[in-house]
């Protein structure tokens, strides 16, 4: 069992070196992740002022990650008031004699605290799309190239836009739509720069905003809100029109894959399940590469599918391996 705690007149816990003996150089590491798991953002916690720890080339505040680490040790949760960081501090001392490198952070970082500019993301916006575009021959190299290229634009690291694409990616999962293969989506940013990167990516697209991403978000706060009420609604919900871009597609394509189908769902092998008023059985047609991303209009591209399956497609946790046996098996 560990020792008391034992606080001084200021609130900082007392002999905070010898305390922190139990923690181990797992503890850190777990506490890195568990870090990366709440998208670097620890209540009481601030961003680092002055230094870097270096954990797999990625830099974290000591102070949050030691907090943690503590907080896991001594079985009580260590605020940031409750020590102090630095050079020299007993946590920046337990955490280089676990074998961390402690660095003062370069100028190059102290930039990344900057607000990001609407330029900058649209920027970032129009990258993402060439990426997600055919022409763009997909590895982590040539893309490292294009976060080289906006680094030195706009004095951010690369490795901050990498994480932006992540965040774009998080957006277009909210739309329903695929993501840039290794860049997997991540949630830390504000509603508010959700609804801009939807804005830039309709408008690199050429197509009507329609705010979608943004009420998504908020229905997945709301699902996570444990104290929600049951909201009133609206009688009269407000109008607002838009004009879209649709894809003119051809109903002989659409008629020749219902046909192919044979009333079974050709993702789950399925009947069709109930009869339309003309007693055809209901499947619905879905492109596998969405016209949106470029894909064609034919039926090698098209499967029929039950609405449920349809949904799958669309917003599954496994969408993109199912996309995969369907355009292998067509
Ligand atoms: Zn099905």
């Amino acid at each position: 069992m560990s020792q008391p705690i034992l606080f001084e007149k200021n609130g900082r816990i007392a002999g905070l070196y010898e305390l922190s003996k139990t923690i181990t150089e797992e503890d850190i590491i777990n506490a890195i992740k568990e870090f990366e798991e709440r998208d670097r953002d620890i209540e009481s916690y601030g961003n680092s002022s002055g230094y870097d720890l270096i954990y797999n080339g990625l830099t974290y505040p000591p102070k949050p990650i030691f907090g943690l680490a503590l907080s896991k040790a001594i079985d009580f949760t260590v605020t940031s008031k409750h020590f102090s960081g630095g050079i020299g501090s007993p946590c920046f001392r337990r955490i280089q004699k676990l074998g961390f490198n402690i660095e003062a952070k370069k100028d190059a970082s102290l930039s990344e605290r900057k607000a990001w500019t609407n330029e900058e993301l649209k920027d970032s916006v129009k990258t993402y799309l060439y990426f997600l575009s055919h022409d763009f021959v997909q590895d982590k190299a040539t893309k490292k190239q294009f976060y080289n290229e906006l680094s030195l634009k706009y004095g951010r690291s690369s490795k901050a836009y990498e994480f932006r694409m992540q965040n774009i990616s998080f957006v277009f999962e909210l739309l329903g739509r695929n993501w840039v293969k290794g860049l997997k989506p991540k949630q830390n940013i504000t509603n508010n720069q959700i609804t801009l990167i939807e804005k830039y990516i309709a408008e690199c697209e050429n197509k009507p905003f329609e705010n979608l991403a943004s009420f998504e978000m908020e229905v997945k706060q709301s699902l996570d809100d444990e104290h929600i009420q049951k909201p009133t609604g609206s009688q009269k919900p407000k109008q607002s029109t838009v004009s879209t871009v649709v894809y003119e597609r051809s109903a002989k394509v659409k008629a020749w894959v219902l046909k192919r189908a044979k009333g079974v769902c050709e993702c789950c092998n399925s009947p069709a399940p109930f009869e339309t008023s003309d007693n055809r059985p209901f499947l619905e047609v879905h492109h596998l590469v969405r016209l949106v991303d470029g894909g064609s209009d034919t039926p090698e591209n098209c499967v029929a599918t039950c609405p449920n399956c349809h949904r799958l497609l669309h917003f599954g946790k496994n969408k993109d391996v199912l996309t995969n046996q369907l355009i292998n098996r067509l």
